[in-house]
């Protein structure tokens, strides 16, 4: 591949992951060890609705009428925040791309721009861990209070210690709820993992473990790449 010549590698990082996964927290991590401005899709799309941009309008068209923002919209909205002097020396990318067309979309992006990724970072937690981690969440009737069977359970079993409302399982983390999300993940991730595996971008990272030992782990990895010093 000639790509290394064409355009430098700067520290921009996807951050892949399915639900459950702890991305989002290491996401943050990396941002603050690097100093990196951290784009959620979701927020990134919600904000440019809120700034009323022109791509950001055209987003709001779909929201409101409650249809999935295409692929096309969204890559817009994406690459207007990457265009951002904030986003000039790198980024860490969340949520985005979630699909193989949107990954092609972002490569002829960067390249426009004269970017380059740095890594795509796979958090890999096997499935049964995943349910494991949501399947034993409880919330507070009451007022959302949240617990975990495991790692953070209540004083007395069933009850939140705060209010004394019956703790209950959201729907979102039945394991029905969870296996079948994690289907989906599956199913439109891998593409996304044979596409950044073909261009050497992907590592893999053990995600299994405590989050500062996760931490720990894309420290070290984000060490051993050559990334483009500030100017
Ligand atoms: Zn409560």
């Amino acid at each position: 591949m000639t790509t290394t010549e064409k355009s430098p590698r700067s520290p921009a990082f996807i951050i892949l992951g399915a639900p459950g996964s702890g991305k989002g927290t290491q996401g943050e991590r990396l941002q603050e060890d690097l100093e990196l401005p951290y784009y959620a899709t979701g927020d990134i799309l919600r904000a440019a609705v809120r700034e009323g941009t022109e791509i950001g309008l055209q987003a709001k068209e779909y929201m409101d009428r409650g249809d999935l923002v295409p692929d096309e919209v969204s890559i817009g909205v994406i690459v207007e925040r990457l265009s951002n002097p904030e986003a000039s020396r790198g980024f860490i990318l969340d949520g985005f791309p979630r699909t193989l067309p949107q990954a092609e979309a972002l490569d002829a992006k960067l390249e426009e721009i004269s970017r380059r990724l740095a890594a795509v970072i796979l958090i890999d937690v096997p499935d049964e861990e995943i349910v494991r981690r949501l399947g034993g969440r409880r919330v507070c009737a009451e007022a959302d209070h949240v617990y975990h069977v495991d790692f953070n359970p209540p004083e007395q079993e069933g009850i939140c210690d705060i209010d004394g409302s019956e703790l209950v399982i959201r729907d979102d983390d039945s394991s029905e709820t969870v296996r079948n999300r994690l289907a989906t993940y599956h199913e439109k991730t891998a593409p996304l993992i044979d596409f950044y595996e073909g261009q050497a971008l992907l590592d893999r990272v053990d995600g299994a473990r405590s989050p500062d030992e996760v931490a720990e782990s894309i420290r070290a990895l984000v060490s051993t790449l050559s990334l483009e010093e500030e100017n």
